[in-house]
């Protein structure tokens, strides 16, 4: 177990998340421990299957009705929330914790302009219409909307890609949350874009000092905008350190290899994630010991029989490898 920071803002600590699926009981993530701190901004990255929404859905405990959370804690703001009412955890999605989707088609509603909505989404303050309309068009300027008064009232198919996810952007910030959760809200967009949305929630970030968990395959992306990285892999977090840490000191072997097949990634020209040889392992049927070790290029006898243990490699760096306990 990894030592506590400083009063987190997001403190998960041994979840373990199963699907019920008619091959057997699918264990899509095992003891995933991670914090996001109070106005940071965290990076989840790993390849396609190893977790990442199943870890947001449980977060926000919008998991789908074959999902069981089988141990663990979701911490916020002090408050367990898998011990929350619906009801508790209804407000606290609309007010404390915003979410952005990979298309932002699915953020907003076809038969209502983008004002209605922004102004819709304001519906706890207690200020005018005329007031909550002035809010709306600030933040659509403040995401770098062109002319948003008129804007206001486009509807979402009469936008480009670009614009719309700019919008719930804003959307997603208007609540002024504590906690903005982004599941690959660039990914859809040409690179030029990606980086210019990338910037602009950097400024919003800092001037509303809200905490960001932000999950991309773009490593470039990831170095761009994050303070701290969480690399999973199969269901488990592997490595976690500070964007210095885990780009030019990496310990796992996973870590490694996405950062040796993406030579591209800090020049931001690589927006996939690398694909490394092989597979992810039967989440269903899992090997013993090390869940990496069939395509770790490392691998040695100790690694098929045992698993590693989270081990302090720097300052705020660990690593779930049997390598980085003897110090390698
Ligand atoms: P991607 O990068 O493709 O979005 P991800 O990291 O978000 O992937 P998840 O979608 O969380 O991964 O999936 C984790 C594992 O859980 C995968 O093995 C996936 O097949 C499985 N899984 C996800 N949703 C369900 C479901 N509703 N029922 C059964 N298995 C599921
Ligand atoms: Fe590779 Fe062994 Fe480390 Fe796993 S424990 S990552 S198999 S060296
Ligand atoms: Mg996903």
């Amino acid at each position: 177990m990894k030592p506590a920071t400083n009063d987190p803002l997001l403190r998960i600590r041994d979840l373990s998340v199963d699907y019920r699926t008619r091959r057997g009981v699918l264990h899509a993530l095992r003891r995933v421990n991670m914090d996001v701190p109070r106005g940071g901004i965290v990076g989840l990255v790993g390849e396609s299957g190893c977790g990442k929404s199943t870890l947001i859905s449980a977060i926000v405990r919008l998991l789908p009705s074959n999902a069981e959370v089988s141990q663990g804690t979701v911490e916020f703001d002090g408050r367990d929330l898998l011990r929350l009412s619906e009801a508790e955890m209804r407000i606290l999605r609309g007010r404390d914790i915003s979410m952005i989707f990979q298309n932002p088609m699915e953020t907003h509603n076809p038969v209502l302009s983008i004002g209605r909505q922004m102004i819709d989404i304001q519906y706890r303050d207690r200020i005018t219409s005329a007031e909550k309309r002035r809010r709306a068009v600030a933040m659509l300027d403040r995401v770098g909307i062109p002319d948003p008064r008129t804007r206001m009232n486009s509807f979402a198919h009469e936008l480009s890609g670009g614009m719309r996810q700019r919008i719930a952007i804003a959307m997603a910030l208007m609540v002024e949350p504590k906690l903005l959760i982004a599941d690959e809200p660039t990914t859809a967009l040409d690179a030029t874009l990606e980086v210019q949305i990338i910037h602009r929630l950097r400024e919003l970030q800092e001037s509303l000092h809200c905490a960001i968990l932000f999950i991309s395959h773009h490593l470039g992306v990831i170095a761009e905008l994050c303070d701290h990285v969480v690399v999973m892999y199969a269901g488990e977090v592997v490595e976690e350190g500070s964007v210095r840490g885990i780009f030019h000191h990496a310990r796992h072997p996973y870590t490694r290899k996405l950062l040796e097949c993406d030579p591209g990634r800090i020049a931001g020209q690589s927006r996939n994630l690398p694909t490394i040889p092989g597979e992810i392992p039967d989440l269903i049927d899992l090997p013993q010991g090390c869940i990496f070790r069939n395509r770790c290029p490392a691998a040695f006898e100790r690694c098929g029989n045992e698993r590693p243990v989270w081990t302090g490699v720097a300052d705020g760096h660990f690593s779930l490898c049997h390598l980085s306990e003897s110090g390698g």
